[in-house]
């Protein structure tokens, strides 16, 4: 690794803080309103866009630094603390069955980017040194292992959401199965709240691991912790890894019984202002009460 992150980061105790602080906005998603950030990826230096030049524009993996090699590739132990948790987080959401085959990728916020699960490689065979730290300019270490093909919007659901700590995308049978008919989760059911709004969004369709499909993510989650992907799964934020795939779980939970829902009709859906309680009472809830 090039690049290495300091002992200790406040990204790190933050992610791995227990706090379930939930957004308790209602605001409907503005899909293409706001044009998301661009990524500090555009910003190049002169050296950078040198690079830039000599490398395709449809490349879908980091560019590697050509910075000289740091003096030690040594982990600290907050870092092999943090990429442990994107391995134990993938390999649960493996054997809880929310990623069938290799789908899916997880991270974790480190310093100006993120620790994120490498790509094609089986969970059960991810080492620690596997993790790929991704900088917030899309770069990685020489001797790094490739990303995750979805690395972009990874990293553009990070700068989108400052307030967040950990990405987790599957491909989770039910969220695939109304994102590729176009269903938005409406407020059928009181729990779409958790992801912290008055329904589950759809993001439009781009191909995987493209800098618009990193775009439209950045809009999908700017004011809510999760949604549909058209014709490809979903994404869910959290404070922290566990967060964020407990509410992956859920958004598969609520597919699941949206779908059934929609064998026998259109369902009755809760009225805005009844959604507007659910999200006040939401903030005291349980485990996931918001400190304030
Ligand atoms: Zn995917």
């Amino acid at each position: 690794m090039a690049s290495k992150p300091t002992t200790s980061s406040k990204a790190t105790k933050a992610a791995a803080g227990k706090s379930a602080a939930k957004k308790s906005t209602s605001k409907k998603m503005a899909p293409r309103k706001a044009a998301p950030k661009k990524t500090a990826s555009r910003k190049r230096t002169p050296k950078q866009a040198a690079l830039k030049k000599s490398t395709s524009s449809k490349r879908t993996t980091p560019k590697t630094q050509s910075t000289p090699k740091t003096k030690s590739a040594r982990i600290s132990k907050a870092e092999l603390d943090a990429r442990q948790g994107v391995i134990a987080t993938a390999l649960k959401m493996s054997v809880t069955g929310l990623s069938p085959g290799r789908s899916g990728n997880v991270s974790c916020r480190w310093n100006d980017g993120m620790l994120i699960t490498p790509s094609g490689m089986p969970y059960e065979q991810i080492k620690s040194a596997d993790i790929v730290f991704v900088d917030g300019n899309g770069q990685v270490g020489p001797r790094a292992k490739k990303p995750s093909s979805e690395w972009r919007f990874h990293l553009s659901a990070y700068k989108a959401r400052p307030d967040m700590n950990a990405v987790v995308h599957t491909h989770s049978l039910h969220a695939v199965v109304l994102a590729c008919a176009h269903k938005p989760i409406p407020a059928f059911h009181y729990m779409v709240a958790l992801a912290g709004g008055d329904h589950i969004p759809l993001i439009p369709y781009a191909p995987f691991g493209t800098e618009k499909l990193a775009d439209y993510v950045a809009v999908g989650i700017s004011q809510i912790d999760a949604c549909l992907m058209a014709n490809h799964g979903q994404i869910a934020l959290g404070k922290s890894l566990e967060q964020a795939l407990e509410l992956a779980q859920e958004i598969e939970i609520m597919a699941q019984q949206y779908v059934k829902v929609l064998t026998l009709g259109l369902p009755r859906l809760l009225r805005r202002r009844e959604m507007q309680d659910v999200l006040e009472r939401i903030k005291t809830y349980g485990q996931h009460a918001q400190k304030t």
